[in-house]
């Protein structure tokens, strides 16, 4: 069991400590730096309320990048920087575990291409849950009988990106079992401007930001006089580390860019 030398991105940040709280106990994966808007040329240890690493923080991702020996870049920042920090690990040879959201289809794209050019393995996987993940597998499943589906996506008041990467991913998933149509009645109208979700398909996405939520996702399924619901909860971000760290182990054997956590569970 070689070790892995771990760069992370956002350190401070709600999934970033816990990534750093992984890392410490864990016996294949080392912290090389961190890479943070703040707090330059100082020492993770010296941190308020980060575990007692030593490694250094940098805020110029690029220089981090070319002074720090390191195997993984894992960035929990934002879809503007975490894009930026995935291109830039790329090119200097470091694989990136991406669990930033809100990427672009064409942002995406060009990762991958990047990704094969360079043959060096990134994993961006919106939902590092495993329970989240099995969520979106049944959801797929599903929906080879329930053509009628709409998702409800509930998260902290703090997210950035709506619908989450989660719900988009599971639209995703079922668009490939579920024949485009549109839902609801043909002549349905909206008296308040989105009351009926985000259209991806004809199927509808609502998204709820509310305080005291962490990540939580409801897909329900409606046919003649029966629903289905497949529900998933991440009650703490705790639940999204043994994603990060398979990903961050699985990583150093792939030469392309896997989108989602299923492909490494199988
Ligand atoms: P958060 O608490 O807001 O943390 C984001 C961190 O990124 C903040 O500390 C922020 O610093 C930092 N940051 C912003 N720009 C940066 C830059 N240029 N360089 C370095 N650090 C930078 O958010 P979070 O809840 O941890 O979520 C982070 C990302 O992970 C989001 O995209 C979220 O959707 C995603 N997420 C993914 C999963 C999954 O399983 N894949 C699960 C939960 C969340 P400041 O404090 O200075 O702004």
């Amino acid at each position: 069991m070689s070790e892995i030398k771990c760069i992370v991105a956002g350190p401070r940040g709600k999934m970033g400590s816990e990534a750093l709280r992984m890392i410490e106990k864990d016996e294949q994966l080392s912290l090389s730096a961190c890479i943070d808007r703040k707090f330059d040329g100082e020492n993770v240890k010296d941190l308020d309320g980060l575990p007692n690493l030593n490694a250094p923080v940098f805020t110029d991702a690029e220089l981090c990048l070319q002074e720090v020996e390191a195997d993984v870049l894992i960035d929990l920042t934002t879809p503007e920087f975490g894009y930026k920090h995935t291109k830039l690990a790329l090119k200097y040879n470091v694989r990136p575990v991406v669990g930033t959201t809100g990427f672009t289809e064409e942002q995406l794209g060009e990762l991958r291409s990047l990704s094969e050019e360079k043959q060096l393995g990134t994993v961006i996987a919106p939902n590092f849950a495993v329970g989240a993940v099995l969520m979106m597998q049944f959801s797929k499943w599903a929906a080879k009988h329930f053509p009628d589906v709409e998702i409800i996506e509930k998260h902290h008041d703090q997210k950035l990106d709506a619908p989450s990467g989660t719900a988009v991913k599971t639209a995703q998933l079922i668009q490939e079992e579920r024949k485009a149509h549109k839902q609801g009645h043909e002549y349905e109208e909206e008296t308040i401007e989105g009351a009926r979700g985000a259209d991806y398909d004809g199927m509808r996405i609502h998204s709820l930001r509310l305080p005291g939520l962490v990540a939580h996702q409801e897909v329900v399924f409606g046919s003649l006089g029966e629903t289905l619901t497949i529900k998933h909860d991440s009650h703490h971000r705790e639940s999204f580390m043994s994603g990060v760290k398979l990903a961050a182990t699985q990583v150093m054997e792939l030469d392309t860019l896997v989108y989602g956590l299923e492909h490494l569970l199988d």
